[in-house]
C-alpha cells in the first residue's frame, strides 16, 4: 500500500497514488526499473548500504530531495510558489518499490514541471477538465492558423494594384479610427460633464426636497394654528352672541324697578319688603323700619346720581339699617337715619335725645328729596310729585285727603300720622322711579 500523497492544485483534494498511477511514468523506464528491482532482489542484503531502516530513511530523503518539496508542520501545506511544490503525506514504508517509486515520482514531477502552463499535481476530474480546455484551445488555434494560411496565400496571389488599393483602404480606416478615437474622447468628456451636471442636479434635488419637507412642516404647523384660531374665533363669537343676548335682555329691564320695589301693606308703605312705619295694630320692629330707611336712602342717592345731582346741605350715606346723613358744612354732624328704641315705644311728647336726632335726620332726608324734586322739575318733561313737601316743618301734604299735612317727625306725633307721612313720601319715590326709568329709556 502506497504512502505517497499529493494534493490537487485546483480543488485541494488529496491525491492518492495507486499502483497504476504510481507507475505511469514507468512506460519509458520500465525496463530499467524492472532490472533495478531484479538486481535489488537478487543481490544479497548485505550488499545494501545499511539496514532496511537506514535505507528507508535514505530513500525518503532522496525522494523528498528529488521532489523538491518540503513538509510543513500543522496542515502540511506548502509555502512559496505553490505551482512548484506539493505535499507528501504519510511515510514510506515499503522497501520493495523505493527505487521505482522514487524514479516514477521524479519522472511524473519532471513531466508535470516541464509544462509551465499547467499547475500540478491535479486530480482526475481537474485533469479531464483541463484536457477539454486544451482541446478547445487547440481547435481554435488550428482554425486561426488556417485563416492565417489562407490570408497569406491570398496576399501572395494579389497584384500590386490590389495591394496598393488595400493599403489605401487601410490608411483610410486608420484615419477613421483616429477620428473615432477623438470622437470617443469627446464623448467621454461629454459624459464627464453630464455626470458632473447630474451630481449638481442631484444635490439641488436633495436641497429642494429638504425645502419641500420644511415647507410641509411649516404648512402643517400653520394649518394647526389656523384650526386653533378658528376654534377660538367660534368660541368668541358664541360668547359674543351670548353677551349680546344678555345685553338685549338687560336693556329691556328697568334697573330701578327691578332693584327697588315700592308698595304698601295696608296703611304702611313697603320698600323691598321692608315696612316703613308702624301702627298700634300693626307693630313693626325698629330693625325693619331702619332697614326700610336704608333702602329709601339708597334709592334717593341712586336717583340723584342718575340726574347728576349733588346735595348742597347733606350727604347721604346708605348703610343698611344703620344709614345716616352727614352735614356738608360740618363733617362732625352725623344724623342717624335709624332708631334703636323698643318696639312700639313711640316717644310721643317726651323729649328723647336719640329720637330728636332721628327726627332731624328724617327732616334732612326730606330736604334732600325736595332738592331732587326741584332739580327733576326742570325741563319740559319735568317731574311733578303728587305730594308736596314742606321741609321747614317736616310735613308731607296729601292733596287727596283734603290738603291734610302729616309730620315726618316722631315728636308730638302719632304712629298713624307718622306712618302716613312716610307712605306719602314713598309714593313720591314711586313717581320719581317711574320718571327716571322713562328718562333712561328715552336716552
Ligand atoms: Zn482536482
Amino acid at each position: 500500500m502506497s504512502s505517497i500523497h499529493f494534493m490537487c492544485w485546483r480543488c485541494d483534494q488529496p491525491l492518492k497514488l495507486n499502483q497504476s498511477t504510481e507507475t505511469p511514468g514507468l512506460d519509458a523506464t520500465q525496463a530499467s526499473a524492472a532490472s533495478a528491482l531484479a538486481s535489488a532482489e537478487g543481490a544479497p542484503r548485505e550488499t545494501q548500504e545499511g539496514g532496511p531502516t537506514s535505507r528507508e530513511e535514505t530513500d525518503s530523503d532522496e525522494l523528498q530531495d528529488g521532489a523538491s518539496c518540503r513538509t510543513l508542520p500543522g496542515d502540511g501545506r506548502m509555502s512559496g510558489d505553490s505551482s512548484n511544490y506539493f505535499i507528501l503525506l504519510g511515510k514510506l514504508s515499503s522497501v520493495r518499490t523505493l527505487n521505482s517509486i522514487q524514479k516514477a515520482a521524479r519522472d511524473i514531477f519532471d513531466i508535470l514541471s516541464s509544462e509551465k502552463a499547467v499547475n500540478q499535481p491535479l486530480c482526475e476530474d481537474c485533469t479531464d477538465n483541463l484536457l477539454l480546455q486544451l482541446d478547445s484551445q487547440l481547435v481554435l488555434t488550428a482554425s486561426e492558423s488556417e485563416n492565417y494560411q489562407r490570408f497569406l496565400e491570398t496576399r501572395e496571389r494579389m497584384s500590386e494594384d490590389e495591394r496598393e488599393t488595400l493599403q489605401e483602404e487601410l490608411k483610410g480606416l486608420e484615419l477613421e479610427e483616429a477620428r473615432l478615437v477623438q470622437e470617443l474622447e469627446e464623448v467621454d468628456k461629454n459624459r464627464e460633464r453630464a455626470a458632473a451636471d447630474l451630481k449638481a442636479a442631484q444635490a439641488e434635488t436633495e436641497m429642494l426636497d429638504q425645502h419641500d419637507r420644511q415647507f410641509w412642516r411649516d404648512y402643517s404647523q400653520l394649518k394647526w394654528q389656523q384650526l386653533e384660531l378658528h376654534d377660538e374665533l367660534r368660541s368668541v363669537e358664541n360668547r359674543l352672541r351670548h353677551a349680546q343676548t344678555q345685553l338685549d335682555w338687560l336693556e329691556k329691564i328697568n334697573v330701578f324697578s327691578v332693584t327697588f320695589e315700592i308698595g304698601h301693606s295696608g296703611p304702611v308703605g313697603v320698600i323691598n319688603n321692608f315696612r316703613l312705619g308702624c301702627l298700634p295694630s300693626v307693630p313693626v320692629c325698629w330693625e325693619e323700619i331702619n332697614a326700610a330707611w336704608g333702602q329709601t336712602a339708597l334709592l334717593l342717592l341712586a336717583l340723584s346720581n342718575t340726574i347728576g345731582l349733588q346735595f348742597q346741605r347733606y350727604r347721604l350715606v346708605p348703610c343698611g339699617d344703620h344709614s345716616y346723613l352727614k352735614s356738608v358744612r360740618d363733617d362732625s354732624i352725623e344724623l342717624p337715619l335709624f332708631c334703636t328704641g323698643r318696639q312700639g315705644a313711640f316717644p310721643n311728647d317726651k323729649f328723647d335725645r336719640a329720637m330728636d336726632k332721628f327726627d332731624r335726620a328724617m327732616v334732612a332726608f326730606l330736604d334732600c328729596l325736595q332738592h331732587f324734586n326741584k332739580e327733576a322739575k326742570k325741563g319740559e318733561s319735568g317731574l311733578c310729585l303728587p305730594h308736596r313737601i314742606h321741609v321747614s316743618k317736616g310735613l308731607m301734604e296729601d292733596p287727596g285727603g283734603g290738603g291734610a299735612f302729616y309730620s315726618i317727625r316722631t315728636h308730638f306725633n302719632t304712629e298713624e300720622r307718622w306712618t302716613k307721612a312716610l307712605k306719602l313720601m314713598l309714593v313720591n319715590f314711586k313717581w320719581s322711579l317711574a320718571w327716571v326709568s322713562l328718562r333712561c329709556r328715552q336716552k
